[in-house]
């Protein structure tokens, strides 16, 4: 939800570490995606299918721009792909044909299979995304299971994989989603535009959580809760309604009244002068060694998310806890 941050150097780590199967800490069962599109161009040759053995070419080529390239890049390598190739390409309803055919044995040769059990994750765990990106509700996280590597989510292709299949390994084309975004963003047409790219802005950002204003006059607002209706703002802004609507955000957060009840009554429990009060209080005990070293790190503690910016993707409910956390006069 927050904008993923990522520098020169990452990139560079990202594409030597798909580049070459042979790092020492790959399985020997990885063939790399220059050798596996090294493979496809005999197979297609030899099948005598030359608009598919030129299309491979083209993409081993660019091999190392395709991996590092820019989301606008992307976006418009789709553009003119749309244009110049869509009948013979891939088929727009999903049917399996010589080209869906084509598309999987491309995303085979490229290695996408094996990335994504393995590399991507320590990629996205490396900046701090535990969270997924589109919703902010769901935990993504890595764990092993039956000594095998798992986890509990999905990686989702901003720009399709299904229709632009030589996307399938650009590092900024990859994203941590939970099961129940990717499901609603399926293939939808993406555009800069009018979707916020996670690599390039904030939707974080972009629109914030609200609850009727009334509510604060309220003795006690647990008592009330189930009556606190959450709204998401700024709905004017195409991509904040656009992306309400494509993740369902305001049905899903309509559930978290009670998250809200509980923040405020929080706020008036212990409003920041007891807070600071309390953290003085705990600090001097502690003869000097500071274990709580600022206020900020206390809310953290107390709210148990991450309610400022740019830190929301480290924990769920992080934007939504930060957002009703000020509002019912928190901080
Ligand atoms: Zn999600």
């Amino acid at each position: 939800m927050d904008k993923i941050e990522i520098k020169d150097i990452d990139v560079e780590f990202y594409f030597n570490l798909i580049k070459e199967p042979n790092l020492g800490i790959r399985r020997i069962d990885f063939i790399g995606p220059l050798r596996g599109l090294e493979n496809l161009m005999t197979e297609y040759f030899s099948l005598k299918l030359y608009f598919e053995y030129y299309f491979i070419c083209l993409v081993h080529k660019h091999f190392e721009k395709i991996v590092k390239m820019s989301p606008k890049s992307i976006e418009n390598w789709c553009k003119y792909i749309d244009k110049k190739y869509k009948i013979k390409f891939y088929n727009q309803h999903g049917e399996k044909t010589n080209s869906t055919k084509f598309t999987e044995k491309l995303i085979d040769a490229l290695g996408y299979k094996k990335l994504q059990e393995k590399e991507l994750k320590i990629h996205f765990k490396k900046h701090g995304i535990n969270s997924c990106v589109y919703c902010n509700c769901q935990y993504t996280v890595n764990f092993i299971n039956n000594q095998k590597e798992a986890s509990n989510y999905q990686i989702d292709h901003i720009f399709p994989k299904s229709k632009y299949p030589f996307f399938s390994v650009s590092l900024f084309n990859l994203v941590p989603s939970c099961a129940n975004c990717n499901l609603n963003k399926g293939s939808i047409k993406f555009e800069l535009d009018k979707y916020c790219h996670p690599y390039i802005e904030s939707f974080s950002v972009l629109f914030n959580f609200a609850i009727d204003e009334d509510i604060k006059s309220l003795t006690s607002v647990i008592k009330k809760e189930s009556e606190i209706k959450i709204e998401i703002t700024n709905k004017k802004n195409l991509k904040v309604k656009n992306h309400d609507e494509l993740f369902d955000l305001t049905g899903i957060y309509s559930n978290f009244s009670n998250i809200a009840a509980e923040i405020i009554e929080l706020g008036r429990f212990l409003p920041k002068s007891k807070r600071e009060e309390l953290l003085n209080k705990y600090n001097s005990e502690n003869s000097g060694t500071k274990l709580i070293p600022d206020i900020e790190t206390l809310d953290r503690i107390i709210l148990r998310a991450y309610p400022n910016s740019n830190a929301h993707n480290e924990r769920p409910l992080s934007k939504f806890i930060g957002d009703i956390a000020r509002y019912g006069d928190y901080f």
